[in-house]
């Protein structure tokens, strides 16, 4: 089996960005004999009630996903199992500095901006045994590339940067980068469509799923949606989630009319749009939305449950 995904952090309700996103990533899947699976990514911040909010939303446009609903904090032993497999064969090591250390450290004129300097890289286990006292490590990838190419659908090869970023924090929390490489692999994903807000992080991802010996995904990084300053679209800017549209007059298949509009594609249905879908002529530039444009007028031009 092979399969797309959507994998949400409940942290709040979903803008039309990221329903737009969800919607891309469904027909991605769809259009290439996927399956299109859900992740709820709640192993960092989670606001009460925001997952049943999130997956609520995406059937309210019309998604619909394969299996059970898959979440982070279930799936510990599978990021266990690989932190194990990493230490074994030498590729972590103990980290104990602060955010302040590695900023200091990282205003060394060798340092790359936003890099890990290398502080605890080659520690003794003196020094490590003398840290563990004043503070728990946290682990880090020993990286030796510099870089890494990953193949996107959209950006063709993207090479970026990788340095010993962490995999496990000083909490004992699995980061990010680690857990959704160990659950694409785990879960048969082996396309992530997403925004490109993650396009950087990508490398990082495809150079530790490579020390892990897992296969290569195929990475989509879609335009981001942006407010008129262009920057990232957000819940402050105004009426842009289902429950605060739907106050203006918006039912949400008039939401994702909106949306499919925005792609260029048919905007009657779902299906209509995947008969039209090509990934190569999804637009490259973000998706400018502004609220205070997104009146009731426009709703009702779309006629209800299109
Ligand atoms: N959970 C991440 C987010 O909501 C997305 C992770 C991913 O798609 O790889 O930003």
């Amino acid at each position: 089996m092979t399969a797309g995904r959507f994998a949400p952090s409940p942290t709040g309700e979903l803008h039309v960005g990221n329903l737009r996103t969800a919607i891309v990533a469904w027909l991605f899947a769809r259009s290439t004999g996927r399956q299109f699976l859900l992740r709820v990514e709640d192993l960092d911040r989670v606001r009460a009630g925001a997952e049943e909010a999130q997956l609520a939303e995406l059937t309210a446009v019309g998604l619909t996903w394969d299996g059970e609903v898959t979440r982070q904090s279930d799936r510990q032993a599978h990021y266990d199992d690989a932190v194990t497999r990493l230490r074994r064969a030498d590729h972590l090591f103990e980290c104990f500095c602060t955010r302040r250390d590695i900023a200091e450290a990282a205003s060394a004129p060798h340092v790359l901006p936003g890099h890990y300097p290398g502080t605890c890289r080659n520690l003794s286990e003196a020094e490590r045994e003398a840290a563990r006292r004043v503070r728990p490590a946290a682990l880090r990838l020993r990286t030796d590339v510099g870089q890494y190419e990953i193949r996107d659908v959209l950006h063709g090869g993207y090479t970026g940067a990788v340095d010993d970023f962490v995999v496990v924090r000083n909490d004992g929390v699995p980061a990010y980068n680690l857990a959704v490489v160990v659950d694409d692999a785990q879960q048969g994903i082996d396309q992530v469509v997403r925004g490109d807000d993650l396009l950087s992080s990508a490398p990082r991802q495809a150079y530790l799923g490579s020390l892990l010996g897992l296969p290569p995904v195929e990475y989509a990084h879609v335009p981001l949606a942006l407010n008129p300053e262009r920057r990232r679209l957000a819940k402050r800017d105004g009426a842009v989630t289902l429950e605060a549209l739907a106050a203006e007059g918006w039912e949400a298949a008039a939401v994702r009319s909106l949306i499919l509009r925005s792609l260029g594609l048919p905007d009657t249905s779902l299906d209509a749009a995947l008969g039209a879908f090509d990934p190569f002529r999804l637009p490259r530039e973000p998706w400018i939305v502004d609220p205070s444009h997104l009146s009731s007028t426009d709703a009702a031009t779309v006629p209800p449950n299109r």
